[in-house]
């Protein structure tokens, strides 16, 4: 059995790679460039070229981006899409971050549609950034809610992932109701990601942009000042990783969403986690009396839909907490 991995550099994607490569799929992952591809490969150095290998795909927001890379020979019998840009550094909206996510995946499916019949089933790594409503929270988050955000508002740097992730999501749904193909959609739609870091991949300053504050508690930013948390749902990326392998698993994963959510953190109780699991760091961090920011009032997640038909059990945050740090001290942290 033969999976595409789109972003095969990412964070998240790194995991799904090893997933798969364990539970004995065969695996081509998109990079944009060939350095990226052979780092990986180095460090897969037992898998044979037919159990894992690349193809380079520049950039996704391209006309026909995909076209090449969904030929495949045997060909493809899923895909799983995780490239999206995730940064807070907006300069042009659209060019940065709604292109790419939104034509990135409507590329991927147009591809498919016109050269990969083969494939049964899409797994689309959205976001609870295209559940939230950051303006009303309902009592409750399930797979039923969507953030109601414009594209108006997206402009404003402060929505505009959440746009692209939004607008993303709905074009992949949009795009399997009007064009009927093959195949069909499973959405994962993780919180804020937390884990351990791929070394190979990551340098402390180039990490991903779910483990930078990670990153920052345990070289001692966090000392003199807890900054607002911001967002209170994580889940560890062990188990989005495995999610998205399990949505090609489990034949009634199709066609629906999933909220892949452990649980709720504050940066406060982040930092209790570290003193906890990683004693030799309490130089780093502030005193245990400074005030946590987590709201008295907050709605409720609903996961159930994913334990039930993925499985899902989540790891607790403690374990999430101290196997990242141990990723960050290894490579120097
Ligand atoms: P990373 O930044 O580590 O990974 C993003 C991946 O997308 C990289 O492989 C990157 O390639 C690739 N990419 C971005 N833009 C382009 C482009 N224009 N053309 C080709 N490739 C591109 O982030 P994560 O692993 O955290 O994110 C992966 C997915 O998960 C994204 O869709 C993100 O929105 C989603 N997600 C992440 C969450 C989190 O907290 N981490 C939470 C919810 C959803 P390169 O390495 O070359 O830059």
């Amino acid at each position: 059995v033969k999976v595409l991995v789109t972003g095969g550099s990412g964070f998240i994607a790194a995991h799904v790679v090893d997933y798969l490569q364990q539970r004995g799929f065969d695996t081509v992952f998109t990079v944009r460039s060939i350095e990226k591809g052979k780092r990986i490969l180095e460090n897969h150095p037992d898998a044979p070229k037919e159990r894992l290998s690349y193809v380079i795909v520049k950039d996704v927001a391209q006309d026909g981006a995909f076209d090449e890379a969904i030929k495949s020979d045997p060909p493809f019998d899923y895909v799983l899409h995780t490239a999206s840009p995730f940064h807070f550094n907006v300069q042009d909206p659209v060019k940065d971050f709604l292109d790419p996510a939104i034509k990135g995946t409507t590329g991927i499916l147009k591809a498919i549609k016109a050269y990969a019949p083969s494939v049964k089933r899409v797994v689309v790594t959205s976001s609870f950034a295209a559940i939230v409503n950051g303006k009303q929270h309902p009592k409750v988050y399930n797979e039923e809610c969507w953030n109601p955000v414009t594209w108006e508002e997206a402009m404003d740097p402060a929505n505009t992932y959440r746009g692209s992730k939004t607008f993303a999501e709905k074009a992949a749904w949009d795009f399997v109701e009007k064009e009927n193909p093959n195949f069909d959609l499973v959405t994962i739609n993780p919180p804020l990601v937390f884990g351990p870091i791929v070394s190979y991949l990551n340098s402390l300053d180039a990490i991903n942009t779910s483990n930078q504050r990670m990153r920052n508690i345990v070289q001692g930013q966090f000392k003199d000042a807890i900054p607002p948390t911001g967002m209170w749902l994580f889940v560890d990326v062990r188990d989005v990783a495995l999610a998205h392998v399990r949505a090609i698993e489990v034949a009634e994963a199709g066609g629906k969403r999933f909220l892949v959510a452990a649980g709720f953190f504050s940066n406060k109780v982040l930092v209790e986690a570290v003193r906890e699991t990683h004693p030799e760091l309490e130089s780093k961090l502030p005193p245990k009396d400074y005030p946590d920011d987590f709201p008295s009032e907050l709605y409720e997640i609903d996961n159930s839909q994913s334990k039930k038909i993925l499985g899902m059990e989540y790891r607790p945050l403690k374990e999430t907490v101290a196997d990242t740090v141990k990723s960050l001290q290894d490579v120097g942290a």
